[in-house]
């Protein structure tokens, strides 16, 4: 199928991405429907729009949005309000064959809405996965954009089992593996090429990275109190490099902590990092401590130690077969981890089936089988 010429007229597919997480999810798309005889084009809805938060992954991937939107609103509704009027002006104008949505922001969803009311066929990518946390914002997110999807490309086998619970039909499934990983086995060269280890005087296997961003840790005061207890123990265990989420670093303003963070020893603040310097962070660290999603998949890919400071995760597969563990926010516990980690006692674990570096290639795949029904 995929070396049978397209028809002169190619069919248009449109991409859209919004926040950091998504921008990492699509590097390969350009390429791999190129190949496949597409029309591709790239819609940033706006939602991230800092350097740290999105202009430096479009210079370091060398992605350029075809479109791109301007938000006036402020909050998650208004936001999604202005994306959904943006994106139907783009939808009517260009008429895209499909419609892909990357992740579980809002941007996928009210892209996803729009697509549905345009009567644009939508392709999720990342579909099926669940935390069974209706606290989770991105949790309504899956769920919503999964029920309205026609391809639905899972990374992972839970998700399989996810959707046919929910009664999804099961022909418009397709297990493809990450396009999360596909970043990372495309760009390894330059990763390893960062100096971000020289940079910060970091020997290898001897720090703990970490992340914290989620609305359910960093909104609330005494779970920050608490999280600062953490890692004032932690940096017995070895030194902490912690990229500062805009979000969390607003909160520590907010609630007067962030100075007793910059005066602690052992805890080094920076801004939010490029991908390629974060990711040779991730390949070398003794262990990463986060409650980031799309982390805790990178980590199992590179079989190092992550623990998710999460009641749930909807990566289960990080957990097993991965080298992901789901730790309870209680100090003894989480430095009886870092301790076996230290040691060497911990899991090695192995990575999940199809994070090959080639899911890309299979939604591709698929996409051209589908709109190309006469190759
Ligand atoms: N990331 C990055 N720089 C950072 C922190 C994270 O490049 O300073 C990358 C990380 O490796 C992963 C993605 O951003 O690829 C995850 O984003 P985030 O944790 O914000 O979102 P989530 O995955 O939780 O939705």
């Amino acid at each position: 199928m995929m070396n049978q010429s397209p028809p002169s007229q190619q069919p248009l597919l449109f991409t859209i991405v919004g926040t950091r997480p998504n921008f990492i999810k699509v590097t390969q798309f350009d390429r791999v429907f190129e190949e496949a005889g597409f029309a591709h084009q790239l819609i940033h809805t706006g939602q991230h729009y800092d350097l740290n938060m999105a202009g430096v992954f479009f210079r370091q991937f060398d992605l350029e949005p075809d479109h791109r939107l301007e938000l006036e609103h402020a909050s998650p509704t208004g936001q999604m309000a202005d994306i959904l009027l943006g994106l139907e002006a783009l939808f009517l104008k260009h008429k895209p064959a499909m419609v892909l949505v990357p992740g579980d922001v809002n941007s996928t969803l009210a892209a996803a809405l729009t697509a549905n009311k345009c009567g644009i066929p939508i392709g999720h990518i990342e579909s099926g996965l669940r935390s069974e946390d209706k606290g989770m914002p991105e949790e309504h997110n899956r769920i919503l954009t999964d029920h309205i999807s026609e391809l639905l490309f899972v990374t992972e086998q839970s998700g399989l089992a996810n959707l046919e619970k929910e009664n999804i039909p099961m022909d418009r499934v397709h297990l493809v593996g990450n396009t999360m990983i596909d970043t990372l086995v495309g760009f390894e060269d330059r990763i390893d090429a960062s100096p971000i280890l020289h940079d910060l005087s970091l020997q290898s296997s001897a720090y703990i990275l970490m992340t914290m961003h989620r609305p359910a840790t960093v909104d609330d005061r005494d779970a920050m109190i608490k999280l600062t207890a953490l890692i004032r123990e932690m940096t017995a265990v070895g030194q902490i490099i912690f990229p500062i989420h805009p979000r969390t670093r607003k909160q520590l303003q907010t609630f007067g902590i962030l100075e007793e963070w910059d005066r602690m020893s052992g805890l080094t603040l920076t801004e939010p990092m490029g991908y390629f310097a974060f990711q040779k962070l991730i390949k070398h660290a003794l262990v990463v401590v986060t409650d980031s999603g799309g982390i805790q998949e990178e980590t199992t890919f590179r079989q190092v130690p992550c623990l998710t400071l999460r009641p749930n995760t909807e990566r289960p597969s990080t957990l097993d077969p991965g080298s992901n563990t789901l730790v309870h926010f209680d100090i003894p516990h989480i430095l009886d981890y870092l301790h076996q980690i230290q040691n060497g006692q911990y899991k090695r674990g192995a990575v999940p089936p199809l994070w090959d570096g080639r899911a890309s290639e299979r939604i591709a795949a698929i996409l051209r089988n589908r709109l190309f029904p006469e190759a």
